[in-house]
C-alpha cells in the first residue's frame, strides 16, 4: 500500500486498544487481504466509527494510509453480527473462527474465498447452524483454501482406497500396511464426513446430521493435522469452545 487513500470491504477479525482512545483493528477484506488499521478515537462516546469497527462486522471503508498503519476514515456496514457479542454461547465460536483466520492469514496476499467463506460462517453461527459442525467444517476448508490440502481419499503410502489410519505426519491417510504407530484410528463415517465437508458449501450444511462421536473423531484429526502442518501456536479461544 502506497500513500493514498483506498476503500475495501471486508470483514472485522479483531480489535485491540491503542493509546488513549483508538483502536487498532484487524481487517481481512476481499481488496487488500489481511492488515491492521487505527480507528482513532474510537472508544470517544461521540464516536462515528466505533460502530462500524465493531468485532464481527461485515462493511466497507474507506482508509488513507499513515505513517505506521492505514488510518480508518469512513465505514458502512453491511451486516453486523451483533448477537456473537451477545450470546455468551456463541462468542466464543465466533472468537475461534476468526483467531484462526487471522494466524494463518499473514499478510496481504488477495484472499476472495477466504473473506467469502468466513462470510458465510458468521452467517451459519448465527443462523443456528450447529457450532461443532460448522468449526470443522471450517477447520477443513480454511487449510484447503490456504493450500494445506488434507489427503482423506486413499492411502497416502500406496493408493490403496480402503485406508481408515490419519497420519498427522503424512497430513493425510494410510492403510493397514503403511501405518506406522503415530497413527489415529478413524471411522469409516467420519471419514465420508470429512469429505463431504470439504465439498460442500456452508449454506448446505444445515441438511447434514452427523452421527455421535463423528465430529469428536474429525476434531482429533483436525487438531492433529493442525499441529504437524500450520504451526500456528496456540489458539488461545479454542480453550472456551464446548467440544
Ligand atoms: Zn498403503
Amino acid at each position: 500500500m502506497s500513500e493514498r487513500s483506498f476503500k475495501a470491504r471486508g470483514l472485522v477479525l479483531r480489535t485491540r486498544n491503542l493509546g488513549e482512545a483508538d483502536r487498532l483493528v484487524t481487517m481481512l477484506t476481499f481488496e487488500e487481504g489481511k492488515f491492521e488499521a487505527v480507528a482513532k478515537g474510537a472508544r470517544k462516546i461521540k464516536s462515528k466509527l466505533a460502530a462500524g469497527i465493531d468485532l464481527f462486522t461485515f462493511g466497507n471503508f474507506n482508509f488513507h494510509q499513515g505513517k505506521t498503519w492505514p488510518i480508518v476514515t469512513g465505514q458502512d456496514p453491511i451486516e453486523r453480527f451483533n448477537r456473537f457479542r451477545e450470546d455468551p454461547d456463541l462468542f466464543p465460536y465466533g472468537l475461534y473462527l476468526n483467531e484462526l483466520t487471522d494466524k494463518l492469514i499473514s499478510g496481504c496476499e488477495k484472499c476472495d474465498a477466504i473473506c467469502n467463506l468466513l462470510l458465510a460462517s458468521w452467517r451459519a453461527l448465527d443462523g443456528g447452524l450447529d457450532k461443532n459442525l460448522l468449526c470443522r467444517a471450517y477447520e477443513l476448508k480454511l487449510a484447503d483454501l490456504a493450500g494445506y490440502h488434507p489427503h482423506l481419499h486413499s492411502c497416502a503410502g500406496c493408493g490403496s482406497p480402503s485406508s481408515t489410519f490419519f497420519s498427522p505426519r503424512q497430513g493425510g491417510l494410510l492403510c493397514s500396511k503403511c501405518c506406522g504407530a503415530d497413527v489415529i484410528n478413524v471411522s469409516e463415517g467420519a471419514l465420508a464426513l470429512a469429505r463431504h465437508l470439504l465439498k460442500s458449501s456452508i449454506e448446505k450444511l444445515t441438511l447434514l446430521r452427523p452421527l455421535p462421536g463423528q465430529l469428536e473423531e474429525l476434531a482429533t484429526i483436525n487438531t492433529a493435522f493442525y499441529a504437524h502442518h500450520l504451526d500456528l501456536g496456540e489458539i488461545k479461544s479454542r480453550r472456551l469452545l464446548l467440544t
